[in-house]
C-alpha cells in the first residue's frame, strides 16, 4: 500500500499524528475534523495515498463503497440518519481542497444550504 510520509493524513492514519479517530478499518480511518463545520464533521480517508478522488482506479477496487458504508454506519452512530447529513470531497484549488490525500467529509447535526456557496 502506497503511503506518503510528508502527507499529514498519512501520519495520521500512521498513528503519528494523534486525531480524534473514531473508526478504522484495514484500509479506511475516520477522525473527526479539527475546524468543525457541523456538530458532526468526520473525515474519512483511505490509509493508502490518493492524492484526490480524481486519482481512484480500477484497482481501488471497492474502496469508494467502503468509504460510503462507513460514513452511513457513522452517521447513524452520531444519531443524524434521519435528520440527514452531507458527504463531500474537495478537488483542486476551486472546490476548496488543502489538504491531498483523498477524505470525505461526513456532515450532519445542523441544517446546510444548498447550491453550495
Ligand atoms: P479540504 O479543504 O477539503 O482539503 O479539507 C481539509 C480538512 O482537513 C479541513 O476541514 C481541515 O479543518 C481538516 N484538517 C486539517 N488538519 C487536520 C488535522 N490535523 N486533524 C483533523 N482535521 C484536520
Amino acid at each position: 500500500m502506497q503511503t506518503d510520509s510528508s502527507c499529514l493524513f498519512c501520519r495520521i492514519a500512521a498513528r503519528e499524528i494523534p486525531a480524534d479517530i473514531v473508526r478504522e478499518s484495514d484500509r479506511l480511518v475516520a477522525f473527526r475534523d479539527t475546524n468543525p463545520q457541523a456538530s458532526t464533521h468526520i473525515l474519512l480517508i483511505p490509509k493508502e495515498h490518493v492524492r484526490s478522488i480524481a486519482d481512484i482506479e480500477d484497482r481501488h477496487g471497492d474502496l469508494l463503497a467502503d468509504i460510503a458504508q462507513a460514513a452511513a454506519q457513522l452517521a447513524a452512530a452520531e444519531g443524524i440518519e434521519e435528520s440527514g447529513w452531507r458527504l463531500v470531497t474537495n478537488v483542486g484549488p476551486d472546490a476548496g481542497q488543502s489538504v491531498f490525500h483523498l477524505h470525505f467529509h461526513l456532515l450532519g447535526g445542523r441544517q446546510m444550504g444548498w447550491p453550495p456557496g
